[in-house]
């Protein structure tokens, strides 16, 4: 009987990719994957521990998939990432359910795992911090994603510590991937049809290899044909150096839009949230890449009333936004995470909070909706992704990633096309293909 899988993804870009390489490994021993949960003999979760209540979303999805299955055969049932890193022998204890709990650094011994399941029915969990491993194995195993815009892994796990975060306790210690296996897989995606390569880290600018840094990676995968467009996320501005500043001088494939979290625009918030940097640094970031290309935008992350956020550190985090005009950003209200350094801190007003989530969201959904405004009767280029999901349409990207919609067909799929933009709101483009937009005029 042919296995069937059904993965879900929570979280990050690094865990979608890490899904799709766990599929990729899967296959090797016969599973096929289904979108549709009832089919499934094997259900894997790959979960994310950044948010809040990551825990009970986990335990919320396995009694869903109890009820599916309350009167047919029980699938495999396989919780991955960063909640099965911190939870483990916890997840077995809780949930009898769960067979099989996998941390990010493990993947690479899945199938192994699941032969052995198959065999004794013993529950088993893999979580050591093993990213040298995984690493050596994903150089095995060739990346089958085949979309126009891939995500690669660089670099796995932080050393910085901020009191806020989990990524140093669920994805371990810094570590780089060997730049000819990099090298290897961006040629591997080029051939079958990738124009895009975003490439991920935890700390994507903490590269470093041997001699090797982000910087040189970005000119090595440039020189590789079909290739069009190179983006990196997520950085630390204590990573951004010069030779990394100045590659956008040179690059041509490298896009004008960096994603530099801040977090806040207070120097007594960065520091007690041991950011390891402060507001006039990221200012000297932002004025040098500006001198180098004005055009180059940024967008950001941004922790909302955090413990100590007093109304004036408030206020230097909408003074930044209105200085920087982030061009897209992400912004939450803190809440603890067990095991970091701020779990047992103090908490602010949550009413105080939520008011000032809003004040932000505000500004910075104004900047965006005056940005994509501007754009409007601006010829910009497009790269083509995917059909739009009522088939109807096609969907694209900008360089500053802005999705774009416009009429075209398969055929479209894979392009860069210059597109007239003739609508716009808050998060989408609305555009004509430069050809057709001419011939409309005439
Ligand atoms: S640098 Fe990023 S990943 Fe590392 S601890 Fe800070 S927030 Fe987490």
């Amino acid at each position: 009987m042919t296995q069937k899988i059904f993965i879900k993804t929570f979280g990050c870009q690094m865990n979608e990719y890490d899904s799709n390489r766990i599929f990729d490994t899967v296959k090797k021993i016969g599973f096929e994957k289904t979108l549709n949960y009832e089919d499934a003999n094997c259900y894997l979760l790959n979960t994310c521990h950044i948010r809040d209540k990551a825990k009970e979303k986990v335990y919320h999805e396995i009694g869903r998939l109890k009820k599916i299955f309350r009167n047919k055969k029980k699938p495999l049932v396989i919780i991955a990432g960063c909640v099965a890193q911190a939870e483990n022998e916890e997840m077995f204890k809780r949930e009898s359910y769960i067979d099989l709990a996998i941390g990010p650094q493990s993947y690479h011994k899945i199938n192994d795992m699941i032969l052995n399941y198959f065999e004794d029915k013993r529950r088993n969990d893999e979580t050591e911090f093993d990213a040298i491993s995984k690493f050596k194995y994903l150089s095995k195993i060739k990346n089958e994603t085949g979309k126009v815009s891939a995500f690669l892994t660089i670099q796995e796990g932080c050393d910085k510590f901020c009191h806020f975060c989990v990524v140093p306790f669920t994805r371990g210690p810094e570590y780089s991937r060997p730049f000819s296996q990099i090298i290897d897989e961006a040629k591997y995606l080029s051939e079958n049809g990738t124009k895009e390569i975003v490439l991920l880290g935890q700390n994507v600018n903490a590269y470093q290899y041997k001699k090797y840094k982000l910087s040189n990676l970005i000119l090595a995968i440039e020189k590789i044909s079909g290739i069009e467009r190179i983006r990196y996320t997520t950085s630390h501005p204590n990573d951004m150096t010069d030779d990394l500043i100045n590659i956008y001088k040179y690059s041509k494939k490298l896009m004008p839009l960096i994603h530099l979290p801040v977090q806040s625009g207070s120097d007594k918030i960065l520091n007690l949230m041991n950011r390891k940097h402060d507001i006039s640094q990221y200012m000297k970031i932002f004025d040098k890449l500006k001198n180098i290309n004005p055009l180059i935008q940024f967008s950001s992350d941004f922790i909302i009333g955090y413990p100590g956020e007093e109304e004036k550190d408030f206020q230097c985090t909408l003074d930044l936004i209105e200085k920087i005009k982030f061009i897209n950003s992400f912004s939450f209200i803190f809440s603890p995470r067990p095991g970091t350094s701020a779990a047992d801190l103090r908490l602010i007003n949550r009413q105080i909070s939520m008011n000032r989530l809003e004040k932000v969201q505000n500004q910075l959904f104004n900047n965006q909706f005056k940005i994509n405004k501007s754009m409007e009767n601006k010829i910009l280029n497009v790269l083509v992704e995917n059909l739009t999901e009522d088939k109807k349409q096609i969907f694209g990207r900008t360089e500053y990633m802005t999705s774009v919609i416009l009429d075209g067909n398969e055929d479209d799929i894979g392009k860069i096309l210059p597109v007239k933009i003739i609508k716009s709101n808050r998060s989408t483009l609305f555009g004509v293909t430069v050809d057709s937009a001419n011939q409309k005029v005439a």
